[in-house]
Protein backbone atom coordinates (compact mmCIF):
# COMPACT_ATOMS: atom_id res chain seq x y z
CA UNK A 1 0.00 0.00 0.00
CA UNK A 2 1.60 3.16 -1.61
CA UNK A 3 0.67 6.16 1.77
CA UNK A 4 0.04 9.34 -0.87
CA UNK A 5 -0.05 13.05 -0.46
CA UNK A 6 -1.89 15.07 -3.05
CA UNK A 7 -0.90 18.21 -3.50
CA UNK A 8 -3.41 20.70 -5.60
CA UNK A 9 -5.72 18.46 -4.99
CA UNK A 10 -9.26 19.68 -6.27
CA UNK A 11 -7.25 20.89 -9.70
CA UNK A 12 -7.97 19.24 -13.02
CA UNK A 13 -4.68 16.39 -12.12
CA UNK A 14 -5.65 15.95 -8.68
CA UNK A 15 -8.70 15.27 -9.25
CA UNK A 16 -7.53 12.87 -11.80
CA UNK A 17 -5.75 10.97 -9.44
CA UNK A 18 -7.72 10.78 -6.56
CA UNK A 19 -10.03 9.05 -9.36
CA UNK A 20 -7.21 6.21 -9.55
CA UNK A 21 -6.71 6.52 -5.97
CA UNK A 22 -10.00 5.73 -5.56
CA UNK A 23 -9.99 2.82 -8.55
CA UNK A 24 -7.06 1.22 -6.78
CA UNK A 25 -7.70 0.75 -3.18
CA UNK A 26 -5.23 -1.98 -1.97
CA UNK A 27 -2.60 -0.36 -3.44
CA UNK A 28 -3.13 3.48 -2.62
CA UNK A 29 -4.45 4.94 -0.12
CA UNK A 30 -4.63 9.38 0.36
CA UNK A 31 -3.08 10.76 3.47
CA UNK A 32 -2.92 14.58 2.78
CA UNK A 33 -4.85 16.12 0.51
CA UNK A 34 -3.25 19.99 0.32
CA UNK A 35 -5.27 22.61 -2.49
CA UNK A 36 -5.61 26.70 -2.14
CA UNK A 37 -9.60 26.50 -2.37
CA UNK A 38 -12.68 25.27 -3.79
CA UNK A 39 -13.29 23.88 -0.27
CA UNK A 40 -16.51 22.68 -1.03
CA UNK A 41 -14.69 20.07 -3.33
CA UNK A 42 -12.35 19.82 -0.80
CA UNK A 43 -14.93 18.77 1.63
CA UNK A 44 -16.54 15.75 -0.56
CA UNK A 45 -12.99 14.66 -1.04
CA UNK A 46 -12.32 14.61 2.75
CA UNK A 47 -15.52 12.42 3.28
CA UNK A 48 -14.80 9.91 0.03
CA UNK A 49 -10.99 9.44 0.99
CA UNK A 50 -10.49 9.97 5.08
CA UNK A 51 -7.25 11.74 5.01
CA UNK A 52 -5.21 12.30 8.14
CA UNK A 53 -4.37 15.58 7.13
CA UNK A 54 -5.36 18.60 4.77
CA UNK A 55 -3.39 22.03 3.78
CA UNK A 56 -5.32 25.19 2.83
CA UNK A 57 -4.34 28.76 2.08
CA UNK A 58 -6.99 30.43 3.99
CA UNK A 59 -7.18 30.62 7.78
CA UNK A 60 -11.12 30.64 8.03
CA UNK A 61 -11.01 27.32 5.97
CA UNK A 62 -8.67 26.23 8.09
CA UNK A 63 -11.37 27.13 11.05
CA UNK A 64 -14.03 25.90 9.09
CA UNK A 65 -12.85 22.63 8.72
CA UNK A 66 -11.21 21.99 11.85
CA UNK A 67 -14.92 22.48 13.62
CA UNK A 68 -16.70 20.30 11.12
CA UNK A 69 -14.02 17.50 10.98
CA UNK A 70 -12.37 17.25 14.69
CA UNK A 71 -9.50 14.63 14.05
CA UNK A 72 -8.50 16.17 10.81
CA UNK A 73 -4.77 17.79 11.38
CA UNK A 74 -5.65 20.83 9.09
CA UNK A 75 -2.28 23.05 7.86
CA UNK A 76 -2.98 26.59 6.69
CA UNK A 77 -1.14 28.95 4.00
CA UNK A 78 2.06 28.86 2.60
CA UNK A 79 3.86 27.76 5.20
CA UNK A 80 1.40 24.92 6.21
CA UNK A 81 1.25 24.01 3.15
CA UNK A 82 5.62 23.70 3.40
CA UNK A 83 5.27 22.19 6.80
CA UNK A 84 2.74 19.59 5.82
CA UNK A 85 5.15 18.14 2.96
CA UNK A 86 8.00 18.26 5.31
CA UNK A 87 6.29 16.83 8.32
CA UNK A 88 3.67 14.06 7.23
CA UNK A 89 4.34 10.36 6.38
CA UNK A 90 3.59 9.32 3.13
CA UNK A 91 5.49 7.37 0.26
CA UNK A 92 4.47 9.36 -2.85
CA UNK A 93 4.12 13.32 -3.21
CA UNK A 94 2.01 14.03 -6.19
CA UNK A 95 2.80 17.55 -7.24
CA UNK A 96 -0.24 18.91 -9.36
CA UNK A 97 0.00 22.27 -7.53
CA UNK A 98 0.18 24.64 -10.17
CA UNK A 99 3.30 27.80 -10.91
CA UNK A 100 6.48 28.18 -8.95
CA UNK A 101 4.27 27.38 -5.71
CA UNK A 102 5.04 24.11 -5.94
CA UNK A 103 8.43 24.17 -5.83
CA UNK A 104 9.36 24.94 -2.09
CA UNK A 105 6.65 21.53 -1.12
CA UNK A 106 8.85 19.75 -3.75
CA UNK A 107 11.85 20.48 -1.88
CA UNK A 108 10.09 20.01 1.41
CA UNK A 109 9.03 16.54 0.26
CA UNK A 110 12.21 15.52 -0.83
CA UNK A 111 14.30 16.74 1.92
CA UNK A 112 12.10 14.52 4.55
CA UNK A 113 11.54 12.09 2.68
CA UNK A 114 14.77 10.62 1.10
CA UNK A 115 15.26 7.19 -0.04
CA UNK A 116 12.26 5.53 -1.00
CA UNK A 117 9.94 8.75 -1.26
CA UNK A 118 8.55 9.43 -4.74
CA UNK A 119 7.78 12.86 -6.32
CA UNK A 120 5.27 12.10 -8.87
CA UNK A 121 5.67 15.50 -10.51
CA UNK A 122 3.23 17.48 -13.14
CA UNK A 123 4.24 20.86 -11.21
CA UNK A 124 6.91 21.58 -14.30
CA UNK A 125 7.10 25.16 -12.83
CA UNK A 126 9.25 23.34 -9.96
CA UNK A 127 11.89 22.31 -12.47
CA UNK A 128 11.61 25.13 -14.45
CA UNK A 129 12.62 27.41 -11.65
CA UNK A 130 14.27 25.36 -9.58
CA UNK A 131 15.60 22.33 -12.05
CA UNK A 132 19.31 22.34 -10.83
CA UNK A 133 18.42 22.41 -7.15
CA UNK A 134 15.98 19.99 -7.25
CA UNK A 135 17.45 17.06 -9.73
CA UNK A 136 20.53 17.69 -7.07
CA UNK A 137 18.39 17.07 -3.60
CA UNK A 138 16.66 14.01 -5.06
CA UNK A 139 20.38 12.34 -6.47
CA UNK A 140 21.67 13.04 -3.22
CA UNK A 141 18.39 12.05 -0.86
CA UNK A 142 17.78 9.07 -2.94
CA UNK A 143 14.06 10.21 -3.88
CA UNK A 144 12.86 9.31 -7.21
CA UNK A 145 11.10 11.83 -9.40
CA UNK A 146 8.79 10.68 -11.94
CA UNK A 147 7.26 12.48 -14.57
CA UNK A 148 3.63 13.14 -14.46
CA UNK A 149 3.52 15.87 -17.82
CA UNK A 150 2.50 13.12 -20.68
CA UNK A 151 5.38 13.83 -22.81
CA UNK A 152 7.91 13.48 -20.09
CA UNK A 153 6.37 10.28 -19.15
CA UNK A 154 6.67 9.27 -22.93
CA UNK A 155 10.09 9.93 -22.91
CA UNK A 156 10.71 8.10 -19.10
CA UNK A 157 8.97 5.27 -20.62
CA UNK A 158 11.02 5.26 -23.89
CA UNK A 159 14.29 5.71 -22.03
CA UNK A 160 13.44 2.14 -20.00
CA UNK A 161 16.03 -0.27 -20.97
CA UNK A 162 18.15 2.15 -22.79
CA UNK A 163 20.45 3.08 -19.38
CA UNK A 164 23.74 4.28 -20.76
CA UNK A 165 22.91 4.36 -24.67
CA UNK A 166 23.44 7.99 -25.65
CA UNK A 167 20.64 9.90 -26.85
CA UNK A 168 20.85 11.49 -30.82
CA UNK A 169 17.55 13.42 -30.11
CA UNK A 170 14.41 14.17 -27.70
CA UNK A 171 11.42 15.08 -30.03
CA UNK A 172 8.92 16.52 -27.98
CA UNK A 173 5.55 16.30 -29.34
CA UNK A 174 2.92 19.37 -29.09
CA UNK A 175 -0.62 19.67 -30.22
CA UNK A 176 -0.20 23.24 -31.66
CA UNK A 177 -3.29 24.79 -29.27
CA UNK A 178 -6.21 25.94 -30.33
CA UNK A 179 -4.43 28.62 -32.28
CA UNK A 180 -2.31 26.63 -34.70
CA UNK A 181 -1.39 28.08 -38.32
CA UNK A 182 -3.34 31.18 -36.97
CA UNK A 183 -1.43 34.23 -38.57
CA UNK A 184 -0.16 37.30 -36.30
CA UNK A 185 -3.22 39.20 -37.95
CA UNK A 186 -6.08 36.67 -36.42
CA UNK A 187 -4.56 36.27 -33.03
CA UNK A 188 -4.36 40.00 -32.44
CA UNK A 189 -8.75 39.32 -32.04
CA UNK A 190 -8.69 35.77 -29.61
CA UNK A 191 -10.80 36.18 -26.61
CA UNK A 192 -9.86 34.38 -23.31
CA UNK A 193 -12.91 32.10 -24.48
CA UNK A 194 -10.87 30.92 -27.50
CA UNK A 195 -7.88 30.07 -25.31
CA UNK A 196 -9.70 28.05 -23.28
CA UNK A 197 -10.96 25.73 -25.62
CA UNK A 198 -7.79 23.00 -26.02
CA UNK A 199 -8.40 20.97 -29.07
CA UNK A 200 -7.68 17.79 -26.99
CA UNK A 201 -7.20 17.55 -23.16
CA UNK A 202 -9.28 19.59 -20.50
CA UNK A 203 -6.98 21.06 -18.46
CA UNK A 204 -6.68 23.95 -15.81
CA UNK A 205 -6.69 27.35 -17.07
CA UNK A 206 -3.21 28.17 -16.45
CA UNK A 207 -1.67 25.28 -18.92
CA UNK A 208 -4.53 25.75 -21.29
CA UNK A 209 -3.41 29.22 -22.00
CA UNK A 210 0.37 27.93 -22.03
CA UNK A 211 -0.93 25.58 -24.43
CA UNK A 212 -2.17 28.33 -26.67
CA UNK A 213 0.46 30.43 -26.66
CA UNK A 214 3.37 27.52 -26.83
CA UNK A 215 4.80 28.49 -23.69
CA UNK A 216 4.31 25.19 -22.18
CA UNK A 217 5.96 23.45 -24.80
CA UNK A 218 8.71 25.97 -24.06
CA UNK A 219 8.24 25.01 -20.07
CA UNK A 220 8.63 21.29 -20.97
CA UNK A 221 11.71 21.73 -22.96
CA UNK A 222 13.04 22.69 -19.78
CA UNK A 223 11.26 20.65 -17.66
CA UNK A 224 13.12 17.56 -19.95
CA UNK A 225 16.59 18.94 -19.91
CA UNK A 226 16.47 19.12 -15.89
CA UNK A 227 14.48 15.60 -15.82
CA UNK A 228 17.19 13.79 -18.61
CA UNK A 229 20.13 15.93 -18.21
CA UNK A 230 20.14 16.20 -22.11
CA UNK A 231 21.50 19.24 -23.75
CA UNK A 232 18.72 21.41 -25.08
CA UNK A 233 20.03 21.53 -28.78
CA UNK A 234 19.05 17.89 -28.62
CA UNK A 235 15.44 18.83 -27.73
CA UNK A 236 13.12 19.06 -30.97
CA UNK A 237 9.42 20.13 -30.87
CA UNK A 238 7.41 18.64 -33.22
CA UNK A 239 3.78 19.48 -33.69
CA UNK A 240 1.23 17.05 -33.49
CA UNK A 241 -2.40 17.99 -34.00
CA UNK A 242 -3.85 14.54 -32.72
CA UNK A 243 -2.13 13.90 -29.66
CA UNK A 244 -1.66 10.26 -29.72
CA UNK A 245 2.55 9.89 -29.83
CA UNK A 246 3.02 11.54 -27.09
CA UNK A 247 7.31 12.33 -27.61
CA UNK A 248 10.26 10.47 -29.01
CA UNK A 249 13.34 9.37 -28.09
CA UNK A 250 16.02 8.82 -31.03
CA UNK A 251 19.11 6.72 -30.37
CA UNK A 252 22.86 7.48 -31.40
CA UNK A 253 22.01 3.89 -33.75
CA UNK A 254 19.51 5.32 -35.48
CA UNK A 255 16.76 3.53 -33.57
CA UNK A 256 13.28 5.59 -32.15
CA UNK A 257 11.38 4.89 -29.29
CA UNK A 258 8.18 6.75 -29.61
CA UNK A 259 5.19 6.05 -26.71
CA UNK A 260 2.02 5.97 -27.84
CA UNK A 261 -1.43 6.28 -26.48
CA UNK A 262 -5.54 7.80 -26.40
CA UNK A 263 -4.82 11.87 -24.77
CA UNK A 264 -5.73 11.05 -21.19
CA UNK A 265 -3.69 12.37 -18.38
CA UNK A 266 -5.04 9.14 -16.50
CA UNK A 267 -2.23 7.19 -18.03
CA UNK A 268 0.66 9.04 -17.02
CA UNK A 269 -0.68 9.77 -13.57
CA UNK A 270 -1.69 6.40 -12.68
CA UNK A 271 1.81 5.00 -14.28
CA UNK A 272 3.64 7.56 -11.98
CA UNK A 273 1.88 5.45 -9.18
CA UNK A 274 2.34 2.33 -10.34
CA UNK A 275 5.65 2.29 -11.87
CA UNK A 276 7.75 -0.12 -12.52
CA UNK A 277 4.05 -2.12 -12.72
CA UNK A 278 1.13 -1.31 -14.98
CA UNK A 279 -2.07 -0.95 -14.04
CA UNK A 280 -5.56 -1.36 -15.81
CA UNK A 281 -7.24 1.50 -16.26
CA UNK A 282 -10.42 1.97 -18.40
CA UNK A 283 -8.54 4.55 -20.58
CA UNK A 284 -9.62 4.09 -24.93
CA UNK A 285 -8.12 1.85 -27.27
CA UNK A 286 -6.16 3.93 -30.16
CA UNK A 287 -7.81 2.91 -33.72
CA UNK A 288 -5.10 3.33 -35.63
CA UNK A 289 -6.59 2.24 -39.09
CA UNK A 290 -9.33 4.88 -38.44
CA UNK A 291 -6.61 7.61 -37.78
CA UNK A 292 -4.95 6.50 -41.18
CA UNK A 293 -2.26 9.09 -40.70
CA UNK A 294 -0.42 10.82 -38.08
CA UNK A 295 0.27 14.27 -39.11
CA UNK A 296 3.81 15.68 -37.93
CA UNK A 297 4.57 19.84 -38.77
CA UNK A 298 7.66 22.41 -37.86
CA UNK A 299 6.56 24.43 -35.35
CA UNK A 300 6.08 27.59 -37.30
CA UNK A 301 3.79 31.46 -36.91
CA UNK A 302 3.82 33.52 -33.83
CA UNK A 303 3.98 31.18 -31.20
CA UNK A 304 7.69 29.52 -32.62
CA UNK A 305 8.59 32.43 -30.39
CA UNK A 306 7.70 30.73 -27.12
CA UNK A 307 9.91 28.14 -28.08
CA UNK A 308 12.60 30.48 -28.67
CA UNK A 309 12.68 31.99 -25.78
CA UNK A 310 13.26 28.83 -23.48
CA UNK A 311 16.12 28.12 -26.11
CA UNK A 312 17.12 31.31 -25.28
CA UNK A 313 17.27 30.78 -21.52
CA UNK A 314 18.38 27.73 -21.46
CA UNK A 315 21.50 28.63 -23.66
CA UNK A 316 22.45 30.90 -20.51
CA UNK A 317 22.17 27.85 -18.47
CA UNK A 318 24.31 25.63 -20.11
CA UNK A 319 27.08 27.78 -21.21
CA UNK A 320 27.52 29.70 -18.16
CA UNK A 321 25.51 28.56 -15.29
CA UNK A 322 23.38 31.51 -15.16
CA UNK A 323 19.63 29.70 -14.49
CA UNK A 324 17.77 32.92 -13.12
CA UNK A 325 16.55 33.89 -16.75
CA UNK A 326 13.99 30.35 -17.05
CA UNK A 327 13.08 31.61 -13.26
CA UNK A 328 12.20 35.46 -14.79
CA UNK A 329 10.38 33.92 -17.90
CA UNK A 330 8.57 31.45 -15.44
CA UNK A 331 7.40 34.06 -13.57
CA UNK A 332 6.38 36.83 -15.71
CA UNK A 333 4.69 34.70 -17.75
CA UNK A 334 2.64 33.23 -14.40
CA UNK A 335 1.43 37.02 -14.21
CA UNK A 336 0.45 37.72 -18.08
CA UNK A 337 -1.38 35.10 -18.40
CA UNK A 338 -3.14 35.90 -14.89
CA UNK A 339 -3.60 39.48 -16.28
CA UNK A 340 -4.70 37.58 -20.10
CA UNK A 341 -7.56 35.51 -17.70
CA UNK A 342 -8.22 38.79 -15.88
CA UNK A 343 -9.30 40.28 -19.17
CA UNK A 344 -6.39 43.04 -18.75
CA UNK A 345 -4.07 42.28 -21.61
CA UNK A 346 -4.89 40.80 -25.00
CA UNK A 347 -3.50 37.36 -25.98
CA UNK A 348 -0.55 38.69 -28.26
CA UNK A 349 0.78 41.02 -25.30
CA UNK A 350 2.02 37.56 -23.36
CA UNK A 351 4.49 36.87 -25.44
CA UNK A 352 5.96 40.82 -26.50
CA UNK A 353 5.88 40.80 -22.94
CA UNK A 354 7.58 38.25 -22.25
CA UNK A 355 10.36 38.81 -24.83
CA UNK A 356 11.01 42.67 -23.22
CA UNK A 357 11.22 41.04 -20.44
CA UNK A 358 13.82 38.82 -20.99
CA UNK A 359 15.18 41.56 -23.23
CA UNK A 360 15.47 43.20 -19.66
CA UNK A 361 16.88 40.59 -17.53
CA UNK A 362 20.50 40.34 -16.39
CA UNK A 363 21.08 36.40 -16.40
CA UNK A 364 23.42 35.28 -13.53
CA UNK A 365 23.27 32.34 -11.57
CA UNK A 366 21.24 31.49 -8.64
CA UNK A 367 21.79 30.63 -4.82
CA UNK A 368 19.25 28.98 -3.67
CA UNK A 369 15.17 29.07 -3.13
CA UNK A 370 15.09 32.52 -1.25
CA UNK A 371 16.96 33.76 -4.54
CA UNK A 372 14.47 31.73 -6.35
CA UNK A 373 11.58 33.83 -5.50
CA UNK A 374 13.46 36.87 -5.11
CA UNK A 375 14.26 36.71 -9.49
CA UNK A 376 10.24 34.94 -9.80
CA UNK A 377 9.26 38.44 -8.32
CA UNK A 378 11.06 41.00 -9.75
CA UNK A 379 10.46 39.29 -13.01
CA UNK A 380 6.63 39.73 -11.85
CA UNK A 381 7.16 43.50 -11.41
CA UNK A 382 9.02 43.58 -14.63
CA UNK A 383 6.55 42.12 -16.96
CA UNK A 384 4.01 44.65 -14.60
CA UNK A 385 5.27 47.55 -15.70
CA UNK A 386 5.80 46.83 -19.05
CA UNK A 387 2.21 46.48 -19.66
CA UNK A 388 1.56 49.42 -17.93
CA UNK A 389 0.94 51.12 -14.74
CA UNK A 390 -2.56 51.68 -15.47
CA UNK A 391 -3.04 47.70 -15.68
CA UNK A 392 -1.01 47.26 -12.51
CA UNK A 393 -3.14 49.51 -10.40
CA UNK A 394 -6.41 47.72 -11.09
CA UNK A 395 -4.58 44.51 -9.65
P1 LIG B 1 -5.49 23.38 -11.88
O1 LIG B 1 -5.53 24.85 -11.92
O2 LIG B 1 -6.63 22.62 -12.44
O3 LIG B 1 -5.29 22.90 -10.36
C1 LIG B 1 -4.32 23.46 -9.53
C2 LIG B 1 -4.45 22.90 -8.12
O4 LIG B 1 -3.41 23.44 -7.32
C3 LIG B 1 -5.77 23.24 -7.42
O5 LIG B 1 -6.12 22.19 -6.55
C4 LIG B 1 -5.39 24.49 -6.60
O6 LIG B 1 -6.22 24.67 -5.45
C5 LIG B 1 -3.98 24.12 -6.20
N1 LIG B 1 -3.13 25.29 -5.95
C6 LIG B 1 -2.85 26.30 -6.80
N2 LIG B 1 -2.03 27.17 -6.21
C7 LIG B 1 -1.78 26.72 -4.97
C8 LIG B 1 -1.03 27.17 -3.88
N3 LIG B 1 -0.36 28.33 -3.94
N4 LIG B 1 -1.01 26.43 -2.75
C9 LIG B 1 -1.69 25.26 -2.68
N5 LIG B 1 -2.43 24.77 -3.68
C10 LIG B 1 -2.48 25.49 -4.81
O7 LIG B 1 -4.12 22.95 -12.59
P2 LIG B 1 -3.80 21.61 -13.42
O8 LIG B 1 -4.22 21.79 -14.82
O9 LIG B 1 -4.25 20.42 -12.67
O10 LIG B 1 -2.21 21.66 -13.45
C11 LIG B 1 -1.42 21.41 -12.30
C12 LIG B 1 0.04 21.30 -12.72
O11 LIG B 1 0.19 20.16 -13.57
C13 LIG B 1 0.56 22.50 -13.51
O12 LIG B 1 1.89 22.72 -13.20
C14 LIG B 1 0.43 22.03 -14.96
O13 LIG B 1 1.37 22.66 -15.80
C15 LIG B 1 0.74 20.55 -14.82
N6 LIG B 1 0.15 19.70 -15.86
C16 LIG B 1 -1.21 19.64 -15.99
C17 LIG B 1 -1.77 18.84 -16.97
C18 LIG B 1 -3.27 18.74 -17.11
O14 LIG B 1 -3.73 17.89 -17.88
N7 LIG B 1 -4.06 19.51 -16.41
C19 LIG B 1 -0.95 18.12 -17.85
C20 LIG B 1 0.43 18.21 -17.68
C21 LIG B 1 0.97 19.00 -16.69
MG1 LIG C 1 2.57 18.28 -21.43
Amino acid sequence: MKRVAVFGSTGSVGTQALSIIASNPRRLKAVLLACRSRIDALRRQIEQFRPSSVAVERPDDAVTLRREYPGLNVYCGKDGLNEAAQAEQYDVMLNAIVGVAGLEPTLAAIAAGGRGRTIALANKETLVTGGRFVMSAAADAGAAIVPVDSEHSAIFQCLMGNEGNAIRRIMLTASGGPFRGYSSERLRTVTVGDALIHPNWKMGRKITVDSATMVNKGLEIIEAKWLYGVETSKIEVLVHPQSIVHSLVEYEDGAVMAQLGFPDMIVPISYAFSYPERWATDVRNIDLISLRTLQFDEPAGETRRSLDMAYRVMRESEEGGRDSAAIALNGANEVLVRLFLDGRIAFVDIIDTLERVLDSHNSRSVKGIDDIMDIDGRARESALSFVGRRRVALL
